[in-house]
């Protein structure tokens, strides 16, 4: 792969720089403080897994504005497709007048998602809008109304998906009333828990059974791996004995694939490392190289129990966003970027992979692919340690590496780096975050 920036770190000013600053104060006094930044340095340009901010320094992104420029920064062929498409066509509105780039998504979702069977797409503009529409999808495919989530889940920021967001705060706090019949339910967390797969999943399901009732659940929405809740990947067979639960109880099973999706964990889907095939699945993020796009694939008889108008939306489907979503698609299969991101997975543990033997602070390494967690613990327990997270994020955005943080008590340091980037790269990022992690322990 080209790169229009060469694949360096490199500080040419303090972090964050002058012309970043001054930005800052126009944005204090026009930006609502809702909208926070984890580094408020200022990007100007990227490519590859380098950022380029306002005062010319170069960053290691291993962030990827949480998982979404998975295939690089500024990619080419999806600046060159979208450019060709906007000259030609921008809007229509795909439920009044339809368009091929939304088929030909709908036809590749339905061949690289999970599952051997007859298939049907929708596409939305957001992750939290693809959550709310499978949810009402589900509803009136089951006629029931009860949807469950996992504890530590993310599912996105509006009513509905907030209300299935597991921890209040900051996405939550204040902001009710939420919409009823939605539950949280415990996890397979290996690290804080212990159990194998078969024994998290029998927990899970006796909560259902005790707390809720199983006939009640129209779907169960899970992340295969979790983004936002601290790259939890549940045991081995977690997944498998929920899926058999779902199946024996008429609960469709959802698996939220928009942080985990398209090639980030060296596989289209992260499910496939669990041996499950979802009857839904939604996918945003990473689909577009950056474009805002997203969609709900399920089972062509579940995603047509929805009478025509039931689903949909003004900017759904973007024919821009839809030109950029094939032009990903056409580079992660020519670029084979499923095999480089088991590429950055082998790279990041042979790199990382013995912190928690080094440092005391960190509790344990898990990822795969490009999708890294490192649980950090006051020294000697297992109690979550956000101060150390705190520090490891000041020290690694002012020498101009942008990692992202997560979990329940904030403190995993969450890495979703591009599966374009080097070993260079990560080697040198790493020696960073090792300066963060020597001095505390
Ligand atoms: C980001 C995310 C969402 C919400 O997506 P938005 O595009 O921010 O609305 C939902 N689920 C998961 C797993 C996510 O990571």
């Amino acid at each position: 792969m080209d790169f229009s920036v060469p694949q360096e770190r490199k500080l040419v000013t303090e972090l964050p720089g002058p012309k970043s600053v001054a930005l800052q104060a126009r944005r204090e006094a026009s930006v609502s403080r809702g909208a926070g930044t984890l580094a408020n340095i200022y990007m100007e340009r990227g490519s590859g897994a380098i950022l380029v901010d306002v005062d010319g320094n170069q960053l290691i992104d291993l962030g990827c504005g949480i998982g979404v420029t998975t295939i690089g920064h500024a990619n080419a062929d999806v600046a060159a497709a979208a450019a060709e498409q906007a000259t030609k066509l921008t809007h229509t509105l795909f439920t009044v007048t339809p368009y091929e780039n939304y088929v030909r998504v709908a036809e590749k979702l339905a061949e690289i998602t999970p599952g051997d069977f007859e298939k049907r797409s929708v596409l939305v503009n957001s992750g939290a809008e693809a959550v709310e529409n499978a949810v009402k999808i589900a509803r009136k495919f089951t006629g029931r109304r009860v949807i469950l989530s996992l504890d530590h889940a993310f599912h996105g920021r509006t009513n509905l998906t907030m209300a299935m967001t597991y921890r209040p705060w900051p996405e939550r706090a204040g902001m009710g009333p939420f919409p009823g019949d939605l539950y949280s339910v415990p996890i397979s967390y290996p690290f804080r828990d212990g159990l194998s797969g078969e024994e998290a999943a029998a927990k899970t399901i006796d909560y259902i059974r005790t707390h809720i009732g199983a006939e009640e659940v129209a779907a169960f929405f899970v992340e295969p791996i979790q983004g936002d809740g601290g790259i939890i990947i549940p045991a081995d067979g977690y997944f498998r004995a929920i899926k058999t639960f779902c199946e024996e109880n008429g609960i469709l099973f959802v698996a939220d694939e928009i942080q985990a999706g398209i090639a980030r964990t060296g596989a289209w889907y992260s499910i496939e490392h669990h041996g499950v095939v979802p009857d839904i699945v939604t996918t945003a993020k990473g689909i577009a190289g950056g474009f805002p796009l997203a969609a709900v694939t399920g089972r062509a008889e579940v995603m047509d129990a929805v009478q025509p108008g039931g689903v949909g939306g003004t900017f759904g489907g973007n024919p821009v966003s839809t030109a950029a979503a094939l032009a990903t698609f056409e580079v992660i299969e020519r670029e084979n970027l499923i095999g480089e991101a088991q590429r950055v997975e082998k790279a990041l543990w042979a790199r990382i992979g013995d912190w928690a033997d080094r440092f005391a602070v960190v509790g344990e390494v898990r990822g795969k692919g490009a999708m890294f967690g490192i649980e950090l613990v006051k020294p000697g327990t297992r109690e979550p340690n956000p101060e150390a997270l705190k520090a490891v994020l000041k020290h690694a955005t002012a020498n101009g590496v942008i990692p992202l943080d997560a979990g329940s008590w904030d403190s995993v340091l969450r890495l979703l780096p591009s599966v374009v980037i080097s070993e260079e790269l990560i080697d040198d990022a790493a020696s960073v975050i090792e300066e963060a992690l020597a001095k505390l322990g």
